[in-house]
């Protein structure tokens, strides 16, 4: 049996570490079995939804190549809302309501002070309909309520949290709807899981008492509820929810050169008892998802960590992946050689510059020069061909004796300007015969 899955961000700001999280979860639980990822905009609330933000969520998942099966919009399904909201007043699950917030704050304050839990004492329930006739006439228009069923406890086998247990007499029958007639994020979500075919829910930790209660609505259209599972929370490498964790954007870690590998490999395992590896094979990671890997603490992230797991990956991407974000004729032998030495994609261009010249030329003590003006010759005197690194360090080192460092670091010098780089081997070649001996020339 396939599943579906669904991410379903409110495009109220940018996408940061933690949702992206949620959605990369979803998306690797569905691709793991082959299943659907829907994503669901959750732009209900009109005032505080941007549609710029729906676009940078698209183009943020796209980036991180979490491309959903299907997209759904919540301000696009009014009437499907309106239609299910119909069945639940003809069922007498849903009710009218009148408190204001004040009216409501002193209501809890009262069973506060007497140290009752502060649940919604339901007194809107007595209301006749003579009672709503009058509210009417006085201009008094009601907000919705949810009944829940209290005579039934509320139980799910979440797939990281274990058997959830909550007693519905606990809980105050939520407001679904305001006033307005605007609808809140509760009741929607379920009528939406249930029409998209939802068999998954995987979200984070803070959703948990929602899905208590959205179980009972699940039940009070007669159906089964999805599969449940709530994550911890992602938290700050210092182990609190920072507030950079919170604004770390995609946009700001595209500029800092992480590229969507990195991250996905990170976030996919942070949180479980398997290691955070730089996996760039997505089919790899998602084969071995699983749910039972999860921990129940928060999960840490550590931004040093990222650009540590960032270079990782960067060392293991294949030209094709990367040719168009390299310097002009840079090939794959190029990129080969080079990528060992790279943190970010972007300082490719740093070494090419080094295999293209001109380089800076190194001030050599006289006996290097000497040494260099061998090399010259020696380079020269040997055949070219596609190895040439070793055959004229093995001539070197029998003509002069010279060993490690002395051998090498002044042929680095002299070839690249450099002290440190890439495998010489890999890069003789590409610097080339003329341009290397012009350079061990000047050296000399
Ligand atoms: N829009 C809700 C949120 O951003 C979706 C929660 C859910 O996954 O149902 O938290």
């Amino acid at each position: 049996m396939t599943i579906t899955t669904r991410f379903a961000p409110s495009p109220t700001g940018n996408l940061h570490v933690g949702n992206v999280r949620t959605a990369l979860h979803n998306w690797l639980l569905a691709r793991r079995v082959g299943g659907r990822f829907l994503l669901r905009i959750d732009d209900t609330d009109k005032e505080r939804s941007r549609e710029e933000y729906v676009q940078a969520i698209r183009v943020d998942l796209a980036w991180l190549g979490l491309v959903p099966d299907g997209e759904e919009r919540q301000s696009a399904r009014f009437d499907l809302y309106e239609r299910e909201f119909a069945k639940l007043v003809a069922s007498g699950r849903v009710y009218r309501a009148y408190e204001t917030s004040q009216e409501l704050d002193l209501k809890r304050k009262v069973l506060l002070s007497r140290g009752l839990p502060p649940i919604y004492d339901r007194a809107a329930l007595d209301l006749t309909e003579a009672d709503h006739d009058a509210k009417a006439a006085a201009g008094e228009a009601p907000h919705w309520r949810f009944l829940l069923n209290r005579g039934s406890p509320i139980e799910w086998m979440d797939g990281i949290r274990g058997l959830q247990h909550f007693d519905a007499g606990q809980m105050s029958d939520p407001v679904i709807r305001r006033a307005d007639g605007t609808w809140l994020y509760m009741l929607p979500s379920v009528i939406d899981d249930i029409a998209m075919g939802v068999t998954d829910v995987l979200r984070g930790e803070d959703h948990v008492s929602n899905t208590a209660t959205q179980v009972q609505m699940f039940a009070a259209f007669g159906v089964d509820p999805p599969a449940f599972a709530h994550e911890a929370l992602l938290v700050g490498s210092e182990g609190k929810l920072s507030k950079r964790l919170g604004s770390l954007g995609m946009a700001e870690l595209r500029e800092a050169g992480i590229e969507p590998e990195a991250l996905v490999a990170m976030l996919a395992r942070l949180g479980t008892s398997q290691p955070v590896e730089a996996i760039v094979d997505v089919d790899q990671i998602a084969a071995g998802f699983d749910l039972s890997t999860f921990g129940r603490a928060p999960a840490r992230f550590d931004e040093a960590e990222l650009h540590r797991l960032n270079a990782q990956i960067v060392h293991r991407l294949p030209y094709a992946r990367v040719s168009h974000l390299l310097p002009n004729g840079m090939g794959e032998a190029a990129w080969e050689a080079i990528r060992p030495n790279l943190a970010h994609i972007n300082e490719a261009g740093e070494w090419w510059q080094v295999v293209t010249g001109p380089i800076a030329r190194p001030e050599l003590e006289a006996e290097d020069r000497v040494f260099i003006a061998a090399a010259a010759d020696a380079l020269e005197a040997q055949p070219w061909d596609e190895n040439p690194w070793p055959a004229l360090t093995g001539t070197l080192k029998e003509a002069t004796g010279r060993k490690g460092k002395a051998l090498f670091l002044p042929l680095r010098l002299a070839l690249t300007g450099r002290e440190h780089g890439p495998d010489m081997a890999a890069l003789l070649p590409l610097i080339g015969r003329e341009a290397a001996i012009a350079r061990l020339r000047a050296a000399a």
